[in-house]
């Protein structure tokens, strides 16, 4: 069996603790590789090296540094085939759909490189008599980030090509579900051309992460993942006294109207709800059709769409929506998730329960389900399923539907289907939700526009990538300057203000 390592000072380190956990094929349900579970004594190498490494990366001019992205981005492109390949194996999703993830990493790698126009401070010209002000932006130091399974390409890079451009080194704790594309991310940042120790990667759990948040030379954490660890990294993080940017989990909302044309509505909601089986955190776990007559129009045209999805192995190729999830453990979440549905009394109207694969039976399918009639006290509404999983809850009027996106307890992402201008508008302007799509039911937004959530999505203040990117990966530092003319005036003992 394959033995992972960590990624440390530009070359693979097996493990020291002695602890490891299995990587599956989710496919097969195999157990394909094991991966090293770094013990505190291991992080503390990996941030000692990066602290070694990381002064003499920000004295690199920022022209530089922007270069080496864009030979990543050369390498990324060259190497496409094979990081989808690593990520479908270990992740389940197809490989169209982790070409997606590695195309939106990039993507991100891309707008870096305009690093040295963002990276600019200002500047005020006689601020005062003889004085000018100016600001400028530093590096934090050695900078880290923990990530989910569920983008092993994506998420990764969303922090560490900004915080590589802006002069840090970063130590990536990936998922221990799937560290290989990781591994291979960072092999290839060394090959753009940034020095060893920029970025490394440290396999582990619990116990590098809490290594990472206690470290005192860390000066930041970014972290993705569910709602409960975000809080517990924010909370720790920051009573550490570190910058920290935690997003997490959801439960999304698609509110369609009557108006909407439904084959569209219909078409969208297969996509973003059964899309990498369910597995995004942008992903629609919510259907809320205005009036029963919409839902009965809406629910009509779902199932057929529903019952054709083709649930596979990423090796079947294009002849596959959707895949396996990530875990045996996250396949008997799901089912118990769904029948806690039934029991509470929610129409199954797709029945996805004792979906089987021919060849595949010990693979983490999960069929496609569908409910119906859903209300807001049920576990299915109130939990994050993160499965291949619709529930629809009919509301009767646009300010009901309204309503429960807004008091539902996740805010990351939320879409309305409608051909009214007016209501879209209203949406958009009143929803208290961070990312918000008009008939587009997965509003990521783009490199150069910032992405994150609101209410319990995320915890902390600036986004991910766009310019808070830089923001955060930086620190200001303004200057007051004055050079003497001859004239001695004496000290100054009441605060100076500019007259
Ligand atoms: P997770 O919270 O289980 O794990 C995320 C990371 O935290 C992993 O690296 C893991 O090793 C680490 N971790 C797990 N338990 C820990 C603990 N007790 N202490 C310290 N570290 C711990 O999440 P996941 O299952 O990998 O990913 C799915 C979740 O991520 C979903 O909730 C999804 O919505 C969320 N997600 C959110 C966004 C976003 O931008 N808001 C994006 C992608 C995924």
């Amino acid at each position: 069996m394959q033995e992972l390592t960590h990624y440390l000072n530009g070359e693979h380190v097996n493990g020291t603790s002695g602890r490891f956990a299995d990587v599956f094929n989710p496919a097969t349900g195999e157990v394909q590789a094991r991966v090293p579970l770094a013990s505190t004594e291991e992080v503390a190498k990996a941030v000692e090296i990066a602290a070694k490494a990381q002064p003499a990366w920000a004295a690199v001019n920022p022209q530089r540094r922007a270069r080496v992205m864009m030979k990543y981005v050369e390498l990324l492109n060259r190497d496409m085939d094979k990081l989808a390949e690593a990520l479908s194996r270990e992740h389940g999703k197809t490989v169209p759909d982790a070409k997606g993830d590695v195309q939106r990493g990039l993507e991100v790698v891309e707008y870096c490189i305009g690093a040295p126009h963002l990276l600019k401070g200002e500047f005020t010209d006689s601020a005062g008599p003889g004085i000018d002000m100016y600001s400028m932006r530093q590096p934090l130091g050695v900078t880290a980030g923990i990530t989910p399974f569920n983008f092993p390409a994506m998420i990764p890079m969303w922090m560490f090509a900004p915080a590589i451009v802006c002069g840090n080194a970063f130590i990536l704790k990936p998922s221990e579900r799937d560290p290989s594309v990781p591994l291979m991310l960072a092999e290839l940042m060394e090959e753009a051309g940034a020095p060893k120790g920029i970025l490394q990667v440290v396999n582990g759990d619990k116990e590098s992460v809490d290594a990472l948040l206690e470290h005192p030379v860390v000066q930041s954490i970014g972290f993705v993942g569910s709602t409960p660890i975000a809080e517990y990294i924010y909370g720790k993080g920051c009573s550490n006294g570190k910058r920290v940017q935690c997003f997490g989990g959801a439960k999304n909302h698609m509110i369609i109207m009557p108006d909407a044309d439904m084959d569209q509505a219909a078409d969208a909601l297969v996509g973003a709800g059964y899309g990498a089986a369910g597995e995004r955190c942008m992903a629609i776990s919510v259907a809320v059709p205005v009036g029963d007559e919409t839902a009965d129009r809406l629910i009509e045209k779902l199932v057929p769409r529903i019952e054709k999805l083709k649930v596979g192995p990423y090796t079947a190729g294009d002849d596959v929506d959707y895949g396996p999830v990530v875990t045996s453990a996250a396949k008997a979440n799901i089912e118990r998730l769904v029948q806690s549905g039934v029991d509470q009394g929610a129409e199954l109207v797709v029945d996805g329960r004792g979906f089987n694969l021919q060849g595949y039976e010990d693979g983490f399918f999960v069929g496609p389900h569908l409910f119906d009639k859903v209300t807001p006290d049920m576990d299915i509404y109130k939990t994050e399923i993160f499965g291949p999983v619709l529930t629809t809850v009919r509301a009767q009027t646009y300010e009901e539907a309204l309503g429960l996106a807004m008091d539902h307890e996740y805010g990351n992402g939320t879409a309305i289907f409608t051909r009214d201008g007016d209501a879209a508008r209203d949406f958009a302007n009143r929803v208290n939700i961070g990312m918000v799509g008009i008939n587009v039911p997965i509003p990521v937004p783009l490199a150069y526009h910032t992405f994150g959530g609101w209410k319990k999505s995320v915890f902390g203040d600036l986004n991910q990538h766009g310019p808070d990117a830089f923001k955060f990966y930086t620190r200001t530092k303004t200057i007051t300057s004055r050079w003497p003319s001859g004239i001695k005036e004496g000290g100054e003992f009441s605060i100076p203000v500019m007259e």
